[in-house]
C-alpha cells in the first residue's frame, strides 16, 4: 500500500503527463484493481499487465513508457471499455481526501509490539521517553495546522524527575512482593524504526513537572491525546501516542486485583500485571496475569437502499455541525454484525439490511483503549420510500438524519475529533469528524465512490 501512496502522491505533486504515465503503474500495484465487478474489464486489465511484463522482460524501458503512453491514451478515449476510469479518477483526488482513504490514524505498520525489550540502563538510554501528567495529558507542541511530539531523551527525562527517580521507576520492574503502589510509571510502549518508545507517568506533578520543560517554549501546551490527534502529521506519531494512551490508562486503572484485593505490580516491561499475593509469589491468589483490556465497538456507515443518502448522527455534547456514523460497544454474546445492527436501531430506529453488512477496517481508538471495527451496510427496504424512516432516542442523540451523497461529498474539508474544536461559521452547519477518526475514511469513501 505504501507504494501505491507514494506513487499516487508523485502523481499529484507533478504535471498532468506524469500522472498519466503513474496511472498505470499504479493500476499494476493498486490492490483495488482487481476489485471491478467487471469480468471484461479485469480481462483486458490482465492482458495489459502480460504485455507489459513482456516488453519489459525483451526490450528497453523506454518501449515499456512508450507502451503505456499509447494504453493511457487509448483509456482515455475509451476508457469505460478499458476499465481505467475509475483508478484514473481515484488519482485525481485531492491530497487530503487520498489520505483519508488509505490511512487510519492511531495505527502504523512501522510500529512494533513485538520483543519486549529489557529494563535496564543499556536498553533506556537509546530510548525515547514520552512524559504523561495527571488525567493523562501531554506535553505538545500545537500551532493552528499541526502538532509536533516532544519526545525525550534518557538524558532528557533525568533531568527531568532525577537520577533516584528514574532508578525507583526501573527498579520497580525487579521489587519483590510486599512492594507498595508506586504512583509514577514507566512502562514500554513500542519499538519504532530501531528506538524503544517508553512512557513516563507522573500523575503526582502535574505541574511543576511539566511547565518545567513548557516555559522553555512558548508553543508547547499540556493537552489530552483527543485535543490534538487530528494535529499530529505522521501516523506513526499518532501510533505511538495512542499506545502510550490506552496502556498508561491500563495502569492507573489496574492497581488492585480483582479477586483478592490485593495490590498488583507492573510485569514484563510494563506490558502485563500480576496480583502481589499470586500463588507464584507465594500467596494464595488465583487470578490470572492481567493484560490490558480492549473494549470493542462497531461503527457502521449506513446507506439507504439505493446507496445515495448516508444515515449520520450526532450527539449533544459535539461540537456545532459534527455528524458521524453510529456506533456502539459490542455486548455479550454479540457478533460484530448483530452489534451493527442492534447499535443502528437503537441509535436511528433503522432496520439493517443483515445480508448487505460488510467489514471495511478496523481502528485502535486510544479513548480509552477501544477497537473500532467499521462496517459499511444498507438500510433495509422501508415500504416504497427512498430513505427508510427516522425514530432516534433523544436521549442518547441530538438528530439522526439522512445525507445525500453529493452534499457529503461537497463537505469533506475541515472537521476534528476534538471534543473542543471551533468549527468554522460553514461548519457549523455540516462536517464531519477529522482525520483521527475512522468515521472519516467510511464517509469519505463512499461519498468520494462513482
Ligand atoms: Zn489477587
Amino acid at each position: 500500500m505504501s507504494q501505491v501512496i507514494i506513487h499516487v502522491h508523485l502523481g499529484l505533486q507533478n504535471a498532468s503527463f506524469e500522472k498519466s504515465l503513474l496511472s498505470s503503474i499504479v493500476l499494476l500495484q493498486h490492490p483495488f484493481a482487481f476489485h471491478s465487478s467487471h469480468i471484461c474489464t479485469n480481462i483486458v486489465f490482465s492482458i495489459h499487465v502480460l504485455f507489459q511484463s513482456y516488453i519489459f522482460m525483451f526490450h528497453r524501458l523506454q518501449v515499456l513508457i512508450v507502451f503505456n503512453l499509447i494504453s493511457i491514451c487509448v483509456s482515455f478515449m475509451a476508457p469505460s471499455r478499458y476499465g481505467f476510469q475509475a483508478q484514473v479518477s481515484r488519482i485525481s483526488l485531492s491530497n487530503a481526501a487520498e489520505h483519508d482513504l488509505c490511512s487510519v490514524w492511531y495505527s502504523d505498520s512501522s510500529v512494533s509490539r513485538s520483543n519486549i525489550p529489557a529494563v535496564d540502563k543499556s536498553t533506556l538510554s537509546k530510548s525515547r521517553f514520552i512524559l504523561v501528567g495527571h488525567g493523562l495529558t501531554y506535553l505538545i507542541k500545537v500551532s493552528k495546522t499541526r502538532a509536533d511530539p516532544i519526545f525525550l531523551s534518557y538524558e532528557d527525562a533525568i533531568n527531568l524527575i532525577g537520577e533516584d527517580s528514574m532508578h525507583s521507576l526501573i527498579s520497580s520492574f525487579h521489587l519483590s512482593d510486599d512492594e507498595k503502589i508506586s504512583e509514577s510509571l514507566l512502562a514500554w510502549i513500542c519499538r519504532q524504526n530501531e528506538v524503544n518508545y517508553w512512557c513516563l507517568y507522573l500523575p503526582l506533578e502535574p505541574v511543576s513537572t511539566m511547565q518545567s520543560i513548557q516555559q522553555n517554549d512558548p508553543e508547547v501546551v499540556i493537552m489530552p491525546l483527543r485535543e490534538f490527534g487530528d494535529l499530529l502529521e505522521n501516523s506513526a506519531d499518532s501510533a505511538i501516542y495512542g499506545t502510550v494512551n490506552a496502556i498508561t490508562e491500563f495502569h492507573r486503572t489496574h492497581v488492585f486485583c480483582s479477586l483478592c484485593g490485593s495490590a498488583t505490580t507492573i510485569r514484563n516491561a510494563g506490558t502485563s500485571r500480576i496480583c502481589s499475593n499470586h500463588k507464584s509469589k507465594g500467596g494464595n491468589c488465583k487470578s490470572s496475569s492481567i493484560y490490558p483490556r480492549i473494549d470493542v465497538a462497531s461503527i457502521m456507515l449506513i446507506t439507504s437502499p439505493c446507496d445515495q443518502y448516508a444515515l449520520l448522527g450526532r450527539k449533544k455534547s459535539w461540537p456545532e455541525g459534527r455528524y458521524s456514523t453510529l456506533a456502539g460497544f459490542l455486548e455479550v454474546g454479540e457478533t460484530m454484525e448483530e452489534c451493527c445492527i442492534r447499535e443502528t436501531y437503537e441509535e436511528s430506529g433503522v432496520h439493517v439490511d443483515p445480508s448487505s453488512i460488510r467489514f471495511v477496517k478496523s481502528q485502535p481508538w486510544p479513548f480509552p483503549r477501544s477497537l473500532m471495527v467499521g462496517f459499511r451496510a444498507k438500510a433495509a427496504k422501508d415500504s416504497a420510500m427512498e430513505v427508510p424512516r427516522i425514530n432516534f432516542d433523544e436521549n442518547e442523540m441530538e438528530h439522526v438524519a439522512w445525507f445525500h451523497k453529493q452534499y457529503v461529498a461537497s463537505r469533506l474539508s475541515g472537521g476534528s475529533t476534538a471534543l473542543t474544536y471551533n468549527p468554522s461559521e460553514e461548519e457549523k452547519k455540516f462536517h464531519i469528524p477529522g482525520k483521527a477518526s475512522l468515521a472519516r475514511v467510511l464517509i469519505t469513501e463512499w461519498a468520494l465512490e462513482e
